[in-house]
Protein backbone atom coordinates (compact mmCIF):
# COMPACT_ATOMS: atom_id res chain seq x y z
CA UNK A 1 0.00 0.00 0.00
CA UNK A 2 1.27 3.18 -0.49
CA UNK A 3 2.21 5.60 2.32
CA UNK A 4 4.51 8.43 2.55
CA UNK A 5 8.01 8.54 4.07
CA UNK A 6 8.07 8.21 7.70
CA UNK A 7 9.48 12.01 8.24
CA UNK A 8 6.13 13.30 6.28
CA UNK A 9 4.07 10.24 8.25
CA UNK A 10 5.13 12.15 11.56
CA UNK A 11 4.93 15.75 10.52
CA UNK A 12 2.33 18.14 12.22
CA UNK A 13 0.43 19.83 10.07
CA UNK A 14 0.94 23.77 10.10
CA UNK A 15 -2.87 25.30 8.74
CA UNK A 16 -2.68 28.99 9.25
CA UNK A 17 -6.51 30.11 9.75
CA UNK A 18 -6.76 32.41 6.29
CA UNK A 19 -10.34 31.20 5.60
CA UNK A 20 -12.83 34.37 6.34
CA UNK A 21 -10.40 37.41 7.48
CA UNK A 22 -12.69 40.02 7.14
CA UNK A 23 -11.93 43.45 9.07
CA UNK A 24 -8.37 44.68 9.45
CA UNK A 25 -6.22 42.17 8.51
CA UNK A 26 -3.95 42.36 11.93
CA UNK A 27 -3.13 38.72 12.07
CA UNK A 28 -0.25 37.68 9.15
CA UNK A 29 2.09 40.72 9.29
CA UNK A 30 1.39 41.51 6.29
CA UNK A 31 1.35 44.71 4.49
CA UNK A 32 -2.44 46.29 5.58
CA UNK A 33 -2.63 48.64 2.69
CA UNK A 34 -0.72 47.00 -0.18
CA UNK A 35 2.02 47.70 -2.72
CA UNK A 36 2.84 50.64 -4.79
CA UNK A 37 0.68 51.46 -7.36
CA UNK A 38 3.55 51.76 -10.04
CA UNK A 39 3.61 47.43 -9.03
CA UNK A 40 -0.39 47.13 -9.92
CA UNK A 41 0.24 49.06 -12.78
CA UNK A 42 2.97 46.86 -14.18
CA UNK A 43 0.65 43.82 -13.32
CA UNK A 44 -2.11 45.48 -15.81
CA UNK A 45 0.74 45.65 -18.50
CA UNK A 46 1.24 42.02 -18.50
CA UNK A 47 0.30 40.66 -21.76
CA UNK A 48 -1.24 37.02 -22.85
CA UNK A 49 2.26 36.23 -24.71
CA UNK A 50 4.11 36.76 -20.99
CA UNK A 51 1.78 34.58 -19.63
CA UNK A 52 1.69 32.01 -22.43
CA UNK A 53 5.59 31.93 -21.57
CA UNK A 54 7.67 30.01 -18.65
CA UNK A 55 8.73 32.71 -16.73
CA UNK A 56 12.88 33.95 -16.98
CA UNK A 57 14.02 34.13 -13.77
CA UNK A 58 17.47 35.18 -13.76
CA UNK A 59 17.40 39.08 -15.46
CA UNK A 60 15.44 39.66 -12.53
CA UNK A 61 17.88 37.83 -10.38
CA UNK A 62 20.49 40.61 -12.02
CA UNK A 63 18.29 43.51 -11.31
CA UNK A 64 17.58 42.31 -7.35
CA UNK A 65 21.07 41.39 -7.13
CA UNK A 66 22.00 45.10 -7.74
CA UNK A 67 20.02 46.74 -5.31
CA UNK A 68 21.18 44.59 -3.33
CA UNK A 69 24.35 45.46 -3.71
CA UNK A 70 25.68 41.68 -4.52
CA UNK A 71 26.83 39.36 -7.38
CA UNK A 72 23.77 37.59 -9.58
CA UNK A 73 25.69 34.39 -8.57
CA UNK A 74 24.98 35.08 -5.12
CA UNK A 75 21.19 35.48 -5.35
CA UNK A 76 18.54 33.01 -6.14
CA UNK A 77 14.71 34.22 -6.15
CA UNK A 78 12.50 32.08 -4.54
CA UNK A 79 9.03 31.41 -4.33
CA UNK A 80 8.92 33.11 -0.67
CA UNK A 81 11.44 32.76 2.07
CA UNK A 82 9.49 30.01 2.69
CA UNK A 83 10.63 27.99 -0.37
CA UNK A 84 14.21 29.28 0.57
CA UNK A 85 14.05 27.95 3.85
CA UNK A 86 12.37 24.48 1.75
CA UNK A 87 15.86 24.76 -0.87
CA UNK A 88 18.42 24.32 2.23
CA UNK A 89 16.78 21.91 3.85
CA UNK A 90 16.62 19.84 0.80
CA UNK A 91 20.00 20.98 0.32
CA UNK A 92 21.68 20.07 3.39
CA UNK A 93 20.18 17.95 5.49
CA UNK A 94 20.41 13.97 5.45
CA UNK A 95 18.07 12.01 7.48
CA UNK A 96 19.08 11.91 10.92
CA UNK A 97 21.04 15.32 10.92
CA UNK A 98 20.68 17.77 13.41
CA UNK A 99 18.78 20.77 13.10
CA UNK A 100 18.44 23.73 15.16
CA UNK A 101 15.98 26.18 16.11
CA UNK A 102 15.73 28.51 18.92
CA UNK A 103 11.68 28.68 19.79
CA UNK A 104 9.20 30.34 20.16
CA UNK A 105 10.02 30.74 16.07
CA UNK A 106 8.69 30.56 12.59
CA UNK A 107 7.12 27.28 12.10
CA UNK A 108 8.35 26.49 9.17
CA UNK A 109 11.62 25.83 10.00
CA UNK A 110 10.60 22.81 11.73
CA UNK A 111 7.92 21.67 9.31
CA UNK A 112 10.49 21.68 6.40
CA UNK A 113 13.65 20.45 8.71
CA UNK A 114 11.26 17.57 9.63
CA UNK A 115 9.87 16.75 6.77
CA UNK A 116 14.26 16.23 5.52
CA UNK A 117 14.11 13.68 8.04
CA UNK A 118 16.40 15.73 10.33
CA UNK A 119 16.42 15.75 13.91
CA UNK A 120 15.20 19.40 15.00
CA UNK A 121 16.69 20.55 18.27
CA UNK A 122 14.31 23.48 19.58
CA UNK A 123 16.54 25.46 21.86
CA UNK A 124 14.58 27.93 24.45
CA UNK A 125 14.72 31.45 24.26
CA UNK A 126 15.96 32.94 27.30
CA UNK A 127 14.15 35.69 29.33
CA UNK A 128 11.97 38.10 27.52
CA UNK A 129 12.92 35.87 24.92
CA UNK A 130 16.82 37.13 24.60
CA UNK A 131 18.25 35.34 22.09
CA UNK A 132 20.13 32.25 23.72
CA UNK A 133 23.68 32.48 21.57
CA UNK A 134 25.63 30.23 24.19
CA UNK A 135 23.18 27.71 24.81
CA UNK A 136 22.38 27.59 20.75
CA UNK A 137 26.52 27.29 20.43
CA UNK A 138 26.47 24.39 23.19
CA UNK A 139 23.80 22.49 21.29
CA UNK A 140 26.23 22.30 18.14
CA UNK A 141 27.81 19.02 17.17
CA UNK A 142 29.44 17.59 14.18
CA UNK A 143 26.25 16.65 13.63
CA UNK A 144 24.60 19.88 12.75
CA UNK A 145 23.68 20.93 9.24
CA UNK A 146 21.33 23.66 9.34
CA UNK A 147 20.70 26.30 11.76
CA UNK A 148 17.54 28.98 11.35
CA UNK A 149 16.95 32.30 12.88
CA UNK A 150 14.82 34.45 12.02
CA UNK A 151 16.11 38.19 12.29
CA UNK A 152 13.96 39.78 13.87
CA UNK A 153 12.47 37.29 14.82
CA UNK A 154 8.93 35.96 14.31
CA UNK A 155 6.42 36.12 17.03
CA UNK A 156 8.72 37.85 19.33
CA UNK A 157 9.77 40.78 16.96
CA UNK A 158 13.48 40.39 19.38
CA UNK A 159 16.58 40.83 17.30
CA UNK A 160 20.43 38.79 17.44
CA UNK A 161 23.23 40.51 17.30
CA UNK A 162 25.30 40.78 14.46
CA UNK A 163 28.25 39.25 16.47
CA UNK A 164 26.53 36.28 17.67
CA UNK A 165 25.11 35.53 14.54
CA UNK A 166 28.92 35.38 13.05
CA UNK A 167 29.33 33.26 16.20
CA UNK A 168 27.06 30.97 15.53
CA UNK A 169 28.35 30.60 12.17
CA UNK A 170 32.02 30.57 12.69
CA UNK A 171 30.79 27.40 15.71
CA UNK A 172 28.88 25.62 13.03
CA UNK A 173 31.13 25.66 9.71
CA UNK A 174 29.52 22.11 8.46
CA UNK A 175 26.01 24.17 9.45
CA UNK A 176 24.07 26.18 7.18
CA UNK A 177 23.15 29.25 8.74
CA UNK A 178 20.27 30.93 8.00
CA UNK A 179 19.28 34.30 9.27
CA UNK A 180 15.75 35.34 7.45
CA UNK A 181 15.40 38.50 7.42
CA UNK A 182 11.91 38.67 6.56
CA UNK A 183 11.28 41.80 8.64
CA UNK A 184 14.48 43.71 7.76
CA UNK A 185 12.59 47.08 6.53
CA UNK A 186 11.08 47.57 9.68
CA UNK A 187 14.87 47.08 11.70
CA UNK A 188 17.37 48.31 9.06
CA UNK A 189 20.17 45.88 10.56
CA UNK A 190 21.58 43.32 7.85
CA UNK A 191 23.80 40.24 7.65
CA UNK A 192 24.45 41.03 4.29
CA UNK A 193 27.48 42.39 4.51
CA UNK A 194 29.03 39.53 6.35
CA UNK A 195 28.72 36.95 3.48
CA UNK A 196 31.55 37.03 1.92
CA UNK A 197 33.67 36.14 5.19
CA UNK A 198 31.23 33.24 6.20
CA UNK A 199 30.61 30.70 3.46
CA UNK A 200 28.01 28.08 5.47
CA UNK A 201 25.84 31.48 6.05
CA UNK A 202 22.62 32.37 4.33
CA UNK A 203 20.36 35.70 4.14
CA UNK A 204 16.95 35.21 3.19
CA UNK A 205 14.68 38.07 1.84
CA UNK A 206 11.22 38.63 0.86
CA UNK A 207 8.43 41.18 -0.50
CA UNK A 208 5.87 39.37 1.19
CA UNK A 209 6.11 42.10 4.31
CA UNK A 210 7.20 46.01 3.47
CA UNK A 211 6.41 45.25 -0.29
CA UNK A 212 2.88 44.06 0.10
CA UNK A 213 3.64 41.19 -2.18
CA UNK A 214 3.00 38.61 -0.21
CA UNK A 215 0.45 36.84 -2.79
CA UNK A 216 2.79 37.24 -5.35
CA UNK A 217 5.20 34.74 -3.63
CA UNK A 218 8.64 36.16 -3.94
CA UNK A 219 11.71 36.28 -1.77
CA UNK A 220 15.31 36.10 -2.70
CA UNK A 221 18.30 33.24 -0.65
CA UNK A 222 21.53 34.89 -0.94
CA UNK A 223 24.93 33.28 0.02
CA UNK A 224 27.90 31.93 -0.85
CA UNK A 225 28.31 31.70 -5.11
CA UNK A 226 29.79 28.00 -4.98
CA UNK A 227 26.80 26.96 -2.05
CA UNK A 228 24.13 28.70 -4.43
CA UNK A 229 24.60 26.38 -6.86
CA UNK A 230 23.97 23.76 -5.11
CA UNK A 231 20.65 25.00 -4.30
CA UNK A 232 20.23 25.99 -8.06
CA UNK A 233 20.25 22.29 -8.93
CA UNK A 234 17.48 21.33 -6.32
CA UNK A 235 15.49 24.53 -7.75
CA UNK A 236 12.78 24.29 -10.04
CA UNK A 237 13.93 26.34 -13.03
CA UNK A 238 10.10 28.40 -12.77
CA UNK A 239 9.79 28.57 -9.06
CA UNK A 240 8.59 32.05 -9.63
CA UNK A 241 5.72 33.13 -11.54
CA UNK A 242 5.93 35.65 -14.90
CA UNK A 243 3.99 38.25 -12.77
CA UNK A 244 5.93 38.12 -9.46
CA UNK A 245 8.63 38.49 -12.29
CA UNK A 246 7.73 41.54 -14.00
CA UNK A 247 7.02 43.65 -10.57
CA UNK A 248 10.26 42.87 -8.55
CA UNK A 249 12.31 45.61 -10.96
CA UNK A 250 9.29 48.24 -10.46
CA UNK A 251 8.57 46.95 -6.91
CA UNK A 252 12.23 47.77 -5.45
CA UNK A 253 12.85 51.05 -7.75
CA UNK A 254 9.94 52.39 -5.89
CA UNK A 255 11.65 53.04 -2.64
CA UNK A 256 10.02 56.28 -1.97
CA UNK A 257 7.28 54.20 -1.06
CA UNK A 258 8.61 51.23 1.05
CA UNK A 259 10.79 53.68 3.15
CA UNK A 260 7.44 55.59 3.79
CA UNK A 261 5.98 52.83 4.79
CA UNK A 262 8.52 51.32 7.06
CA UNK A 263 8.78 54.97 8.73
CA UNK A 264 4.71 54.61 9.15
CA UNK A 265 5.05 51.20 10.84
CA UNK A 266 7.65 52.29 13.08
CA UNK A 267 5.64 55.03 14.18
CA UNK A 268 2.99 52.83 14.32
CA UNK A 269 4.52 50.26 16.55
CA UNK A 270 5.90 53.15 18.71
CA UNK A 271 2.18 53.80 19.33
CA UNK A 272 0.85 50.45 20.50
CA UNK A 273 3.94 50.01 22.47
CA UNK A 274 3.40 53.19 24.57
CA UNK A 275 -0.66 52.37 24.67
CA UNK A 276 0.76 48.90 25.99
CA UNK A 277 2.59 50.50 28.38
CA UNK A 278 -0.24 52.41 30.07
CA UNK A 279 -2.34 49.83 30.10
CA UNK A 280 0.07 47.54 32.50
CA UNK A 281 0.33 44.85 29.52
CA UNK A 282 3.14 42.90 29.50
CA UNK A 283 4.46 42.73 25.69
CA UNK A 284 8.01 43.07 24.03
CA UNK A 285 9.60 45.67 22.44
CA UNK A 286 9.85 44.83 18.68
CA UNK A 287 11.61 45.35 15.15
CA UNK A 288 9.60 44.21 12.82
CA UNK A 289 5.95 45.20 11.99
CA UNK A 290 4.07 43.17 14.76
CA UNK A 291 4.41 43.59 18.37
CA UNK A 292 3.51 40.56 21.02
CA UNK A 293 1.21 41.07 23.89
CA UNK A 294 0.75 39.18 26.64
CA UNK A 295 -3.65 39.95 27.15
CA UNK A 296 -4.45 36.43 29.21
CA UNK A 297 -6.99 34.61 27.52
CA UNK A 298 -6.17 35.02 24.16
CA UNK A 299 -8.53 33.15 22.49
CA UNK A 300 -11.53 35.53 23.76
CA UNK A 301 -9.03 38.25 22.84
CA UNK A 302 -8.84 37.79 19.17
CA UNK A 303 -13.03 36.63 19.30
CA UNK A 304 -13.77 40.19 20.84
CA UNK A 305 -11.54 42.27 19.03
CA UNK A 306 -12.96 40.42 16.06
CA UNK A 307 -16.37 42.00 17.19
CA UNK A 308 -14.85 45.50 16.36
CA UNK A 309 -13.27 44.29 13.17
CA UNK A 310 -9.96 44.06 13.87
CA UNK A 311 -7.94 40.68 13.35
CA UNK A 312 -5.25 39.64 15.59
CA UNK A 313 -3.44 36.20 15.80
CA UNK A 314 -3.29 34.20 19.19
CA UNK A 315 0.02 32.67 19.52
CA UNK A 316 -0.81 31.13 22.94
CA UNK A 317 0.15 28.33 22.41
CA UNK A 318 3.83 28.83 21.28
CA UNK A 319 6.35 28.14 23.92
CA UNK A 320 7.24 30.42 26.15
CA UNK A 321 3.83 32.99 24.83
CA UNK A 322 1.16 31.77 27.08
CA UNK A 323 -1.51 34.24 26.80
CA UNK A 324 -0.23 36.24 24.22
CA UNK A 325 -1.28 37.61 20.99
CA UNK A 326 0.24 39.04 18.13
CA UNK A 327 -0.92 41.99 16.54
CA UNK A 328 0.64 43.40 13.23
CA UNK A 329 0.79 47.16 12.35
CA UNK A 330 -0.72 49.08 9.46
CA UNK A 331 -0.01 52.97 9.15
CA UNK A 332 -1.43 55.73 11.00
CA UNK A 333 -5.10 55.37 10.56
CA UNK A 334 -4.87 51.74 11.11
CA UNK A 335 -3.58 52.28 14.31
CA UNK A 336 -6.10 54.86 15.08
CA UNK A 337 -8.41 52.12 14.77
CA UNK A 338 -6.69 49.25 16.52
CA UNK A 339 -6.01 51.36 19.29
CA UNK A 340 -9.92 52.11 19.49
CA UNK A 341 -10.80 48.20 18.97
CA UNK A 342 -7.97 47.28 22.02
CA UNK A 343 -9.03 49.71 24.55
CA UNK A 344 -12.76 48.38 24.05
CA UNK A 345 -11.73 44.79 24.04
CA UNK A 346 -9.76 45.49 27.16
CA UNK A 347 -12.64 46.98 29.08
CA UNK A 348 -14.74 44.09 27.87
CA UNK A 349 -12.73 41.68 29.40
CA UNK A 350 -11.72 43.36 32.08
CA UNK A 351 -8.26 43.19 31.43
CA UNK A 352 -6.38 45.16 33.48
CA UNK A 353 -5.48 48.81 32.41
CA UNK A 354 -2.66 50.01 34.79
CA UNK A 355 -2.09 54.06 34.30
CA UNK A 356 -5.11 55.12 31.84
CA UNK A 357 -7.74 54.30 34.60
CA UNK A 358 -6.56 55.12 37.39
N1 LIG B 1 10.11 34.03 7.62
C1 LIG B 1 9.49 34.61 8.65
C2 LIG B 1 10.26 34.92 9.89
C3 LIG B 1 8.12 34.91 8.55
O1 LIG B 1 7.49 35.46 9.59
C4 LIG B 1 7.43 34.61 7.36
C5 LIG B 1 5.96 34.92 7.14
N2 LIG B 1 5.14 34.90 8.19
C6 LIG B 1 8.13 34.00 6.33
C7 LIG B 1 9.47 33.75 6.49
C8 LIG B 1 7.46 33.61 5.05
O2 LIG B 1 7.64 34.60 4.13
P1 LIG B 1 7.25 34.43 2.59
O3 LIG B 1 5.91 35.01 2.43
O4 LIG B 1 8.33 35.19 1.89
O5 LIG B 1 7.29 32.96 2.28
Amino acid sequence: MLSPREAVRTLPSYHPPLAGRNGLRLDFNENTVGCSPRVLARLRELTPEKLASYPEREPVEVKVAEFLGIAAAELLLTNGVDEAIHLLCETYLEPGDEALIVVPTYSMYRIYMMAAGAQVIAVSAGKDFNFPTNDLCDRITRRTRMIAIANPNNPTGTVVPVADLLRIAHTAPDAAVLVDEAYFEFYGESMLATRGKVPNLFVARTFSKAYGLAGLRSGALIGDAEQMRAIRRVCSPYNVNAAALACLPEALSDQDYIQQYAGEIRESRSRLEHALEASGIQFWPSQANFVLARVGAAASFVEHIRQHGILVRDRSSDHGCEGCVRITLGPREHTDRLLIGFKETCEELGIVQGASRR
